[in-house]
């Protein structure tokens, strides 16, 4: 069984990173609890704002910790770019993208034809005259920008010459930083905004959490009854702020990036929130 709380809702969506897992190794409590919600018939799904996969990567890591999952129960920032791609551009679109293999392979077998952002990454330029050189191919229409450890110049003149011949610029996920001992790591958003301010194009689409974009096709998709939508997260900015955005209920787990002190500094509060999923069980 699990908390009454927990019971007045059928469609269950989980932040990954800091609320199922930690380094792919399940949080106290999370396994059994989504397990009980599939015994239950309760909806379940994963909204990551994580660029760095694609779908069928996080089904086995999730089957590895012993949680089964559908594809289409997948959100994540690869799938949100290529939706995005389907809904404005036809089939075959030339898309340049930076970010790592998860990324390029979700929008390639979307149907895209992708310039990919690593054939770059050992381009290191020496002077202007080589970023005159850099010759862009004019039919790029989108930017794809996810997060990578090899982001570097070329990649970024090789995007802003695109966007300033016209290219829209999207992301799945627009997160600045992840925290890291004691220490922010830059994320992707970091990667978005070098490109708006190299090609002095400020407009953009962030399709990751806390916009709606997904949690909105998905509801619309799968018919889902709004009033008992219920959100899991990790932090306030994104994934709480996701479910006050969308007017769903939320929960903020307390084994991610949020303390008892943090997240009170925010205007808006989680409607609850858990040590750990043990809590949830009963
Ligand atoms: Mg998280």
């Amino acid at each position: 069984m699990i908390i009454p709380e927990m019971m007045q809702y059928d469609s269950f969506f989980f932040d990954l990173d800091g609320v199922v897992w930690e380094a792919e190794s399940a949080l106290p409590g999370t396994v059994d609890f989504i397990n009980r919600l599939h015994a239950l018939g309760k909806k379940v799904y994963y909204i990551s704002n994580n660029a760095s996969r694609k779908r069928k990567d996080f089904i086995k890591a999730l089957n590895e910790i012993g949680i089964q999952a559908e594809l289409d129960t997948i959100l994540c920032a690869a799938y949100s770019c290529s939706l995005y791609l389907h809904q404005n551009y036809p089939l075959n679109t030339k898309v340049f993208v930076i970010g790592r293999e998860g990324l390029i392979d979700e929008i390639k077998e979307a149907g895209y034809e992708v310039i990919d952002g690593n054939s770059y990454k050992n381009t290191v330029f020496a002077a202007h005259r080589d970023f005159l050189e850099l010759e862009v191919d004019p039919d790029v229409k989108a930017v794809i920008a996810g997060f990578t450890f090899d982001f570097n110049y070329t990649m970024l003149s090789y995007g802003s010459k695109c966007i300033q011949s016209g290219a829209k610029l999207a992301t799945g996920n627009y997160d600045h930083y992840d925290r890291f001992g004691k220490y922010n790591a830059p994320s992707c958003g970091c990667i978005v905004d070098a490109l708006r301010c190299a090609s002095g194009v400020q407009e953009f689409e962030n399709l990751g959490k806390p916009n709606t974009y997904l949690l909105e096709m998905i509801c619309r998709r799968d018919r889902l009854d709004m009033g008992k939508i219920v959100v899991f997260g990790d932090k306030m900015a994104t994934d709480i702020k996701l479910a006050k955005n969308y007017s769903a209920a939320s929960v903020l787990m307390m084994t991610g990036a949020e303390t008892r002190e943090s997240y009170k500094k925010y205007d808006f509060e989680p409607d609850y929130v858990y040590d750990s999923m043990e809590e949830l069980l009963i």
